[in-house]
């Protein structure tokens, strides 16, 4: 295993290495499932530095507008192969919310000023360039949804499932596309650094709602997840790290047994 994804400033793995027995195996058995990923092209090939500065905000601002416009282009010809056109999402980096979030009505990516200071707060001074690029692309991917019509009604009521569990589904399957984007980009362009499969993961499952709950001092409570638990996202990552197109993504039957592991 390489020891690039210790070296992961942002989620520090003190705490995911605090985090159930699970959460540990299932992580080390997915760094090796995607380790040919890290292999496949020169380390580094790219000139922007794979770490970035957090108090340097313009260079966190320029990341992520760079990081919309790769997958503007991807999703651009993705549409194009069904014979549709895609709509390019505004990127808004000047609204405050409580967090990354994208907004249907109207195509808004919003990374808001309040997230660069929590990541200052998580990270000591750095944050991995493929951290910010997975934050864009899982934002750009609920633009994906909106634009397929893919919701949390329509998965209710074609499924028949809780509320609850289609959030999740949606968050998994964002996290799934935001795999997928970033190994079909990587594979044009090798922009990966070694470690970046896995720091995305890393990052995906630190924002499980398990470990967000223990984060806040709670104890787990299923009933409230909304997002997947932390292997749940890992996963679904790791499972879009294996594709390169919209058209061979998991069915939604299956990032539904997904979100009931
Ligand atoms: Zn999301």
């Amino acid at each position: 295993m390489s020891s690039g994804w210790l070296d992961n400033d942002f989620f520090n793995f003190a705490e995911i290495l605090r985090a159930p027995r699970r959460l540990n195996n299932e992580l080390t058995r997915l760094a090796l499932a995607t380790s040919k990923i890290e292999y496949a092209g020169p380390t580094v090939t790219h000139d922007t530095p794979a770490r970035i500065e957090l108090s340097d905000t313009e260079h966190v601002k320029r990341v992520l507008e760079a990081a919309i416009k790769l997958t503007d282009d991807f999703l651009a010809d993705e549409f194009n192969k069904i014979g549709r056109t895609y709509e390019i999402p505004h990127l808004d980096l000047t609204t405050e919310t409580n967090g990354p979030v994208y907004f249907p009505n109207t195509k808004r990516v919003v990374i808001p000023p309040r997230f660069f200071k929590e990541l200052q707060l998580y990270a000591s001074k750095y944050v991995e360039r493929i951290t910010l690029m997975y934050v864009v692309a899982h934002e750009t991917a609920h633009h994906v949804q909106n634009l397929m019509g893919m919701n949390e009604n329509v998965l209710t009521f074609e499924h028949k499932i809780e509320k609850n569990t289609a959030f999740s589904v949606l968050e998994l399957h964002a996290d799934c596309v935001a795999g997928m984007m970033m190994n079909a980009l990587n594979r044009k362009k090798t922009f990966f650094h070694k470690g970046d499969p896995i720091n995305m993961m890393v990052t995906a499952a630190a924002l499980g709602d398990d470990l967000i709950q223990l984060r806040g001092g709670l104890t787990v409570n299923k009933a409230d997840f909304k997002h997947g638990t932390a292997v749940n996202r890992m996963t679904a990552v790791a499972r879009g790290l294996m594709l390169t197109s919209l058209a061979q993504l998991p069915s939604t039957k299956e990032f539904i047994a997904i979100a009931k592991q």
